[in-house]
């Protein structure tokens, strides 16, 4: 049978890039095998599970491109289904009521704490009489939870994890409102999904060993474990807001590629080799459980960024440039340099990203510097000229300007070999270095001071525009 597996995140807001990389590992497992990722929103916190919150892991696992099979299963239209199972471990003899108020329970933590022992519930109600329980108390099922031995999860990546009977008490499964605790809807779910891989965070495990308990109960087949190691900071503490960016979808807004994230994302607790960047593909082909190691890893900001321009260097340049064309108008949203500007895109801001595209994105390390880097293109209006530019455009440098710009004008074959061939001879009759003409021609052509070559840049431009540009700013 091939694999099913899925992700199951709660609903907290933005998906975490930490819940992605758990999604990830289990959609690379899918298809490395053949299998299938299904996905469950556990929104029985009905107070978080917020539509916006439900609505984000969507919009993160969309993203990323982890595509799941079929709907999601909402966890929390499943609570018929649940009771119905702990109705059955009732009749079963594998369940109780167990009729304590909070008093009780209370007493019982007390008196656990003033022994030195740990506080667990003992079981009073395991073979009690219903007939005494107090009035008014509306009992809890709790499962009948072996009292010897010990609960083993072969586990695929902490390996054989043994938890002792005395360590594990009789859970509740269904609360004194009926609703199903979270233990016991997991199980259920997983079971009736026909889950058979469990691939999530290590911060789950002791969540498995009392999940098997409720599977042997049952007589369910009991899926296999693989419990990931947690995700640190570059400083190996826990990962948190102060080392960067948590939620998937700011990373898309600071201009990070989905298939960037994907190869970083794979890397943490999985390796092949010493191997740094890998494709989607090949991550598929390679992708096992046998390579995930137990040893926490630490989230590389700068290794993320740099792969980052990796992916924007060798992504599909007509590809590149719609989705630069579609993120230049988010600007005065994204980078503050463009803050309270209206956007408005040139007529021929298309084909002149097109032509330029290969050049602007050696420079990028995100799509917001490669947008950033193609404003001058692709807007309409005048070029604003940013103070570096200005104080390149001294009166000597402008009235070089106006010396190239007959010459240019000149220039019949407006082509990046005929331009360069004619600076090159204005330059040398003025005993001038190339770079000299250079550097003010970009300042007026672009408005920055780093920009493609400038001829490539003229020729993007085209004559008229090539040449307003320079006139606009020679004297
Ligand atoms: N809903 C749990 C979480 O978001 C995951 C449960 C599971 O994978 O079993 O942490």
């Amino acid at each position: 049978m091939a694999p099913i597996v899925r992700f199951a995140p709660s609903p907290t807001g933005d998906l975490h890039i930490g819940s992605a990389r758990t999604a990830l590992f289990n959609w690379l497992y899918a298809k490395h095998t053949g299998g299938q990722f299904l996905l469950r929103i556990e929104d029985t916190d009905a107070e978080r599970s917020t539509t916006a919150a439900i609505d984000a892991i969507y919009e993160g696992l969309r993203w990323l491109g982890l595509a799941w099979h079929g709907d999601a299963v909402l966890q929390s239209k499943r609570a018929p289904r649940h009771r119905e199972v702990v109705e059955a471990m009732l009749a079963a003899g594998n369940a109780y009521r167990c009729y304590c108020s909070p008093a009780d329970l209370e007493e019982m933590r007390a008196q656990q704490k003033a022994g030195g022992l740990p506080m667990r519930y003992d079981g009073r109600w395991r073979d009690r009489d219903p007939a005494d329980a107090q009035a008014g108390v509306k009992p809890v099922i709790r499962l009948k939870a072996p009292r010897t031995g010990e609960t083993l999860i072969a586990d695929q990546v902490q390996g054989d994890v043994r938890f002792a009977a005395e360590q594990l008490d009789d859970m509740v499964l269904l609360r004194g409102d009926g609703s199903p605790t979270y233990m016991l809807a997991v199980v259920v779910d997983d079971h009736d999904m026909d889950i058979t891989h469990i691939i999530r965070g290590v911060d789950h495990l002791n969540n498995a060993a009392r999940q098997m308990q409720i599977y042997l109960a049952m007589g369910w087949r009991v899926p296999v474990f693989a419990h990931i190691p947690l995700i640190h900071g570059p400083d190996g503490a826990k990962l948190s807001k102060r080392h960067g960016a948590q939620g998937v979808m700011e990373y898309e807004k600071l201009g990070y590629r989905p298939e960037a994230m994907r190869n970083y994302l794979a890397k943490l607790g999985w390796a092949h080799g010493d191997d740094e960047i890998f494709s989607t593909d090949q991550t598929i082909q390679w992708f096992d459980l046998p390579g995930i190691g137990r040893s926490a890893a630490r989230f590389d900001y700068d290794k993320l960024r740099s792969l980052n321009g990796h992916y924007i260097q060798s992504a599909d340049p007509a590809q590149l440039a719609t989705e630069v064309l579609a993120r230049v108008p988010r600007l005065p949203e994204l980078d503050p340099a463009f803050a309270g500007q209206t956007i408005a895109l040139h007529p021929q801001a298309a084909a002149r990203i097109r032509t330029l595209i290969p050049d602007l994105a050696k420079r990028a390390k995100d799509m917001n510097e490669l947008a950033s880097n193609a404003a001058p293109f692709a807007l309409a209006g005048p070029l604003p000229v940013d103070a570096k530019a200005e104080a390149l455009l001294k009166p000597e440098a402008r009235a070089l300007l106006g010396r190239l710009v007959p010459v240019l004008s000149a220039v019949n074959d407006w082509s990046v070999t005929a331009l360069d061939a004619a600076v090159r001879t204005l330059a040398e009759a003025e005993s001038l270095k190339l770079g000299d003409v250079a550097q003010p021609m970009r300042a007026a052509l672009t408005g920055r001071t780093t920009s493609p070559g400038v001829f490539e840049v003229l020729v993007a431009l085209g004559r008229n525009e090539g040449l307003a540009r320079l006139r606009a700013q020679a004297r």
